[in-house]
């Protein structure tokens, strides 16, 4: 169905939490250290009859726990999930056993969620025994019609899983879902195990399934193709929240959530020549043991809002934000620039510009010739003549240091904003002192994000459309590209260590 305004929620999910403990050995148990995984972290949403919610984000990001405990396949820690009004969480296993007849799951590899002993007819034919729903010939007759109604034959019944192709064990999952008649599916990555040919035929079976059985589903993947062409409601999903949600064609057209944005992005297009629209997402979702402050998406976001402090364009105060949380981070400078005893490093420069940074006299030193170390000084560690592996960032001449650095972090040589760039020019000089912790603890104490400090609501944007991104907040100025100076979000509260 392709109205999601109509008809009535089967399912509301309310402030769902799922966090578990994941204290391990010795040394956190001497410590008396619990370290508690907030996989999913208050969600809510509401699966209308008939349609079709697309829940989207990369890996780790919480959306098969999610999927699970809507199930109660894994036990929420919080919130509550109702099935016609009534609260999933608060039945027994009795009576939950008995409401899973309307409520099924298709998982995503085939091959492990079929019992490898049972032949087709009886992966089947199980549910109906389990909810005694028919036996002996009525049995056999409705397993022989699932196994058609999903594209399989009847002749398939004898059949074990291993003898199936991939498209065809995920559809025995589906037929095993179909056999009891239920309201919702929930389809975990229904086809990212698959050939891209097949996995349309399964999304098209999917298609037809809910046309002819008035089915919901709650189709989980991590590619957005596949979701906007299922989805007649998308939530996009990021570190146990859902930060965008709306109809399909409104979170596919702007404005978008950054984290939407940049996943729509890295959709490659069939054309060969394409190289996208320039989103780069670095790195991964951090670990939902310890969540960022505030955002949750400030350590990737290509558009962190810049504090109105300070002078600076954005993509330079993601660029201070990553050198900040690098150092914070970092268990040696080494890990913030790597140099080589060739001059080849992680972000050294490169081409008719590069740098050397063992070479003592190299020009492209320009900031500081006074740090040349001749060649002939004993204190020069970075002698080519000893240098086996990597040196030591530290010691390299200042100047050469300052470089490395900028270089690895895309910050310009100065900054726009003179304090700005005399805050910098301090961190980089602890950094060289190797005084990491004090870097870091410079860097935190100039260069704040709101975006670090506010963890943002749902603003509405549209009919049935939220983003939860301080850029949608009514303080934000457009024209400045951040908050006026002194002024605050106002629909989001503040959070996190930098409260
Ligand atoms: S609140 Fe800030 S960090 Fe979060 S998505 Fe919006 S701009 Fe990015």
């Amino acid at each position: 169905m392709r109205d999601g305004d109509a008809g009535e929620p089967v399912l509301r999910v309310e402030g769902v939490e799922t966090h578990y403990d994941a204290t391990d050995g010795f040394l956190d148990r001497l410590l008396g250290r619990s370290r508690r995984v907030r996989a999913v972290d208050g969600v809510d949403f509401e699966l209308r009859e008939g349609e079709t919610l697309g829940v989207v984000g990369e890996s780790g990001c919480g959306k098969t726990t999610l999927a699970r405990s809507v199930l109660r396949l894994v036990e929420p820690t919080a919130g509550s999930v109702y099935h016609r009004g009534e609260d999933l969480t608060a039945l027994s296993s009795a009576a939950l056993r008995d409401r899973r007849k309307d409520l099924q799951y298709v998982f995503q590899d085939p091959l492990s969620s079929l019992d490898p002993r049972l032949t087709a007819g009886d992966v089947v034919g199980e549910p109906l025994d389990v909810h005694g729903l028919a036996t002996g010939a009525e049995r056999d007759a409705r397993v022989r019609e699932l196994l058609e109604t999903v594209g399989l034959k009847p002749s398939h019944a004898a059949r074990y899983p291993h003898e199936f192709s991939g498209g065809q064990r995920q559809r025995l999952g589906i037929a095993r879902a179909l056999a009891v008649d239920p309201e919702v599916i929930v389809c975990d990555e229904p086809v990212s195990a698959l050939d891209a040919s097949v996995q349309a035929q399964i999304l098209n079976l999917l298609a037809d399934l809910q046309a002819e059985f008035g089915l919901a589903y709650v189709v989980i993947a991590h590619d957005l193709r596949v979701i906007e062409h299922v989805s007649d409601r998308v939530a996009v999903m990021y570190l146990g929240e859902f930060v965008e949600r709306g109809p399909t064609e409104a979170v596919f057209d702007p404005p978008y959530h950054p984290y939407t944005e940049a996943l729509l992005s890295a959709i490659p297009e069939p054309d060969p020549l394409w190289e996208g629209d320039g989103i780069r997402l670095e790195g991964t979702v951090p670990s939902p043991v310890d969540p960022p402050s505030g955002c949750r998406f400030h350590t990737r976001c290509p558009r962190l809002v810049p504090a109105a402090e300070y002078d600076l364009p954005g993509e330079v105060w993601r660029s201070l934000t990553d050198l900040k949380l690098r150092a914070m981070e970092a268990d040696g400078v080494a890990s913030l620039t790597a140099v080589s005893p060739s001059g080849e490093a992680g972000g050294s420069p490169a081409g008719d510009d590069a740098v050397d940074p063992l070479d003592p006299t190299s020009p492209t030193d320009p900031t500081s010739p006074d740090d040349s170390i001749s060649p002939d000084d004993p204190t020069d560690s970075t002698s080519p003549a000893d240098s086996t592996g990597p040196a030591d960032p530290t010691e390299v001449p200042r100047g050469t240091f300052d470089v490395l650095v900028r270089e690895e972090f895309g910050l310009p040589e100065p900054l726009p904003d003179a304090d700005a760039e005399a805050a910098v020019g301090d961190a980089i000089d602890a950094l060289h002192d190797d005084r990491i912790e004090e870097a870091a603890e410079l860097l935190d104490a100039v260069f704040v994000s709101p975006c670090e400090r506010h963890h943002p609501t749902e603003y509405q944007v549209g009919t049935d459309h939220g983003i939860a991104c301080l850029r949608y907040d009514d303080g934000f100025d457009e024209e400045i590209g951040t908050f006026a100076d002194g002024a605050e979000p106002t629909g989001s509260e503040p959070t996190g260590s930098a409260e």
